[in-house]
């Protein structure tokens, strides 16, 4: 299927703009003209959960190919079927094209790290982590490693209402006498010693929930989407594509129904702590959970996420910066000598080494592992 392409062209060379972060506004990469972006005053509506998944048809357009003829130099090119805003990878001309799901982003949390403060971020972040490859830190140093994303997220309301039964526990002390032997000879001593009365509970709280945020894309894993948070949602703007131009974004892989389930082990760890405290009490055991949600309200929102990914030894690893706050995690490779290195001048002596060697530490060092860290 071919789309036609929209850009935004400066008013006084012709060339293409592009969104700048810096600026908040589209600007001109030759003449450096800038366009403001008029902020539309309309209201972020919240929608209906339950009316939307009973209409909304999930089979529609799910292997679409999408064809683009760039509209500055006439080459064709392909985006995958989700991404709906990239460049020319001929001339790097925005190319941002119509949506193919039913359900389109009404918002979005506009760029304010710019490409480089990100890349510097991600330098000083990479650099405050001793046990990094310095092999990596420079690759990290060169230009162009960093993509911007606008990915896709679901946010959820509701007001739960849980039931739950369980058991409380209260600690109380019993006086008892116990014998010790002192000097030799055997002495009668009184003791406090704990004990715990269970009784079993059960009861109701409410928990209302505003903006759950679910990361809907899968182009970064979950790991990664999580550890971005929190984003702040009062800083939405209506969706305007000039926001997008220069920058990559994707509609949404994960449909509003599985949103909707991984909002609810969000959910559920602070009902979790909610019910904890209404039972009350020195400790408690929840035995029994059942939550219905109600006034389900969603909205299809962008976020703005710089990205990179690298190869090192024959494995990939994935760095993301929330680009709104500045955030930065991600999977990193260790630098196995350095470790090792750090492990031997703990132990202080050359037996070290044969120590790792022959429990089998050291391959396991050599080969790495890959960890995630905020
Ligand atoms: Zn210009
Ligand atoms: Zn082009």
């Amino acid at each position: 299927m071919t789309f036609t392409a929209i850009n935004f062209t400066c008013s006084s060379c012709g060339a293409p703009q592009k969104f700048s972060p810096a600026t908040g506004t589209l600007i001109c990469e030759f003449c450096r003209t800038q366009t403001p972006i008029k902020v539309s005053q309309n209201t972020i509506y919240e929608y209906n959960f339950t009316q939307a998944i009973a209409t909304l048809n999930t089979q529609k357009n799910q292997t679409i190919e999408k064809n683009i003829k760039c509209q500055k130099c006439g080459s064709t090119f392909t985006l995958t079927p989700y991404s709906f805003s990239s460049n020319c990878p001929y001339c790097q001309t925005p190319a941002i094209i119509d949506f193919i799901h039913e359900i389109t982003p009404k918002a979005l949390i506009p760029f304010s790290l710019s490409h480089k403060e990100a890349q510097i971020r991600f330098i000083h972040w990479i650099g405050s982590r001793w046990f990094a490859p310095n092999a990596l830190k420079k690759y990290l140093n060169e230009d162009s490693v960093l993509t911007g994303y606008y990915l896709p997220y679901w946010t959820y309301d509701s007001d739960t209402t849980t039931s739950y039964q369980g058991l409380r526990g209260d600690i109380y002390y019993v006086t008892v006498t116990k014998t010790i032997v002192e000097n030799g000879r055997p002495r009668q001593i009184q003791v406090q010693e704990a004990h715990i009365n269970w009784k079993p509970v059960n009861g109701v709280v409410y928990v209302s929930f505003d903006d759950v945020t679910i990361g809907a894309s899968k182009t970064i894993s979950r790991a990664i989407l999580d550890s971005l948070e929190p984003w702040d949602t009062t800083s939405l703007v209506s969706y305007d594509e000039k926001y997008l131009s220069g920058f990559e974004a994707e509609e949404y892989t994960i449909g509003l129904d599985n949103g909707f389930e991984f909002a609810k082990v969000k959910m559920a760890y602070q009902i979790e702590q909610n019910i904890r405290y209404d039972i009350g009490g020195d400790q408690q055991e929840i035995q029994n959970i059942h939550t219905k949600y109600n006034n389900v309200t969603y909205k299809n929102v962008l976020f703005p996420v710089w990205t990179a990914s690298f190869e090192w030894k024959n494995k990939t690893y994935h760095y993301a910066i929330n680009a709104q706050t500045g955030k930065v995690v991600g999977e990193r490779p260790y630098s196995s000598m350095k470790i090792i290195f750090a492990i031997l001048s703990i132990l202080g002596v050359v037996g070290g080494f044969l120590y790792l060697n022959e429990t089998g530490i050291l391959q396991e060092l050599i080969n790495s592992s890959v960890i995630l860290f905020r």
